[in-house]
């Protein structure tokens, strides 16, 4: 992969550095933030680091790395968990950091949009739209590090898709230079739009292999009056999908995020994150992390649908948050599960989706299976489950570190990852729901993609990067 990236020449360099000026780069063996990945499983690393202030400037540098058929990486929030973000096999990568570039352009109230640039971190945004009377719904536990460049060039879903969809679905316009250096710009907010090929959702999910998103006009939506949010005692994914149906009838698209977490899930968060309590005295196998927000009212239905739900027995238990601050709380626990993951040594992370109505035995057969690979390995199963969106976290048996697992099981990692892609697949689903393929995940696209799409793929790459300068190495390689 290491002949994905061209070494660039002095001329080159210093040319760079010209068009960004002083206090616009890094040297590239001075930039160990860049390098990093959220999991650590890679590293990554670059000759030169630029922050261009403005899309001009982006479009400058582009244009001349094209001249020199020299690849640039395209950096957001550095929180992708597919190594997109780095180049991890050689040290000629140009790494461009957006993160100079994190100005509101215009926030046209009356069209409910936001006009932000790329560098703009999602949390910022959220605030943003807040203060002034609207809200923006995506949302992700790297909220506070993510970029909105980064979170739509891996068309980012997170905790509210199954109300407000992907990241796709809440952008209107794009502004982003393409490989050859022309700025494309189209931050109209139109909500319909159809005059031929939609460049937008093109470059949305292409992962900085097609072009470098500067600028996105996002939809935002009315802050509903009222938020209730609840965590849920169940006995199995089936009956947290069961629950949601019958609180839907009460709700209808109301709801606006449902979590599914384990048991084990939930030991595992509290005992990394001391700070964060148990909703229940009692242990469940399942919870449900529900929150739906509407008009005035919503709370008392929503304590209505959960009544009915304890009659027919799906509901073996529930914690109403009674402010904000317990909704937080509620929150902590799954947004903070990623963090111990990775503390607690997980060397496997899936990010499937299956049809919704096959989660169940999705969960039960991959769990078998990883089981029957080691009966000891334990698994952290947890995601969107409203979206078939699954995360199972395979760690070492207790009381072995990761490093001394994988040490006496060298090809466990392997077989594990197989298991639960091969499963997916079997059940219609996708080896990557929401995170991308980046290079980790470049030898699964290619077994599951399917010649047409590869073909397809392949063939836009080389229309519109024919030097292939955009992200080399990474979806295709
Ligand atoms: C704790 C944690 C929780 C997470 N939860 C979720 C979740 O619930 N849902 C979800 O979808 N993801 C989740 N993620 C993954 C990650 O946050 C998302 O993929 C996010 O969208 C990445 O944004 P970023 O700005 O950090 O991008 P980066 O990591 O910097 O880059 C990601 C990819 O986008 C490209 N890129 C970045 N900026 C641009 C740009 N301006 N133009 C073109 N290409 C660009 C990069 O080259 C790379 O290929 C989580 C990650 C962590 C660490």
């Amino acid at each position: 992969m290491s002949s994905c990236f061209k070494q660039p020449d002095e001329q080159l360099l210093s040319d760079l550095k010209t068009i960004v000026g002083d206090g616009g780069w890094k040297p590239g063996n001075d930039a160990s933030r860049y390098y990093e990945d959220p999991r650590g499983r890679f590293e990554g690393s670059g000759c030169l680091v630029l922050l261009p202030e403005n899309t001009q400037q982006v479009s400058d540098i582009v244009k001349r790395c094209n001249e020199s058929k020299v690849g640039i990486v395209p950096y957001g929030g550095g929180t992708g968990v597919v190594a997109g973000q780095m180049s991890i096999s050689s040290a000629n990568a140009i790494v461009l950091s957006l993160e100079r570039m994190n100005q509101v352009r215009e926030l046209l109230l009356d069209d409910e949009v936001i006009v932000a640039e790329a560098g703009c971190i999602l949390e910022n945004i959220h605030e943003t739209a807040t203060n002034h009377g609207l809200m923006f719904p995506l949302s992700m536990a790297s909220k506070g590090s993510c970029s909105i460049g980064g979170n739509l060039a891996t068309n980012a879903g997170g905790i509210q898709v199954v109300r407000y969809g992907n990241a796709r679905d809440l952008c209107l316009g794009i502004e982003a230079v393409l490989p050859c250096g022309t700025i494309y710009s189209d931050l109209s907010p139109l909500r319909k739009n159809n005059t031929g090929y939609d460049l937008r959702h093109l470059l949305i999910g292409s992962e900085g292999t097609l072009g470098v998103i500067t600028a996105a006009t996002l939809a935002l939506k009315p802050i509903d009056a009222e938020t209730a949010t609840v965590y849920c005692a169940v006995s199995s994914p089936a009956d947290a999908f069961g629950l949601y149906k019958q609180v839907r009838k009460h709700l209808g698209n109301s709801i606006s995020a449902l979590e599914l977490m384990s048991q084990f899930g939930l030991e595992l968060v509290t005992e990394h994150f001391p700070a964060l309590t148990k909703p229940f005295a009692e242990n469940h196998d399942w919870y449900l992390l529900l929150e739906a927000s509407g008009p005035l009212g919503t709370g008392d239905r929503l304590e209505v649908a959960l009544a009915e739900c304890f009659e027919s027995e799906i509901l073996l238990d529930a914690v109403v948050a009674q402010s904000k601050a317990q909704q937080d709380g509620l929150w902590d626990l799954r947004e903070n599960t990623p963090e111990a993951n990775r503390s607690a040594g997980a060397f496997c992370n899936s990010d499937t989706s299956v049809p919704i109505s096959k989660v169940d035995a999705f969960i039960k057969l991959t769990t078998e299976k990883v089981k029957g690979i080691h009966p000891d390995l334990r698994l952290n199963t947890y995601g969107h489950i409203g979206d078939g969106n699954i995360h199972h976290n395979v760690l070492p048996p207790a009381g072995i570190s990761k490093a001394d697992f994988i040490a006496e099981n060298p090809n466990i990692v392997e077989a594990v990852r197989m298991a639960i892609n091969e499963t997916t697949i079997a059940f219609g689903g996708s080896i990557s729901a929401e995170h991308g393929i980046g290079r980790l995940k470049i030898q699964d696209l290619e077994l599951y993609g399917g010649e047409a799409k590869l073909k397809s793929l392949r063939s836009i790459k080389a229309a519109m990067d024919p030097n292939n300068i955009m992200n080399p190495g990474a979806i295709v390689a």
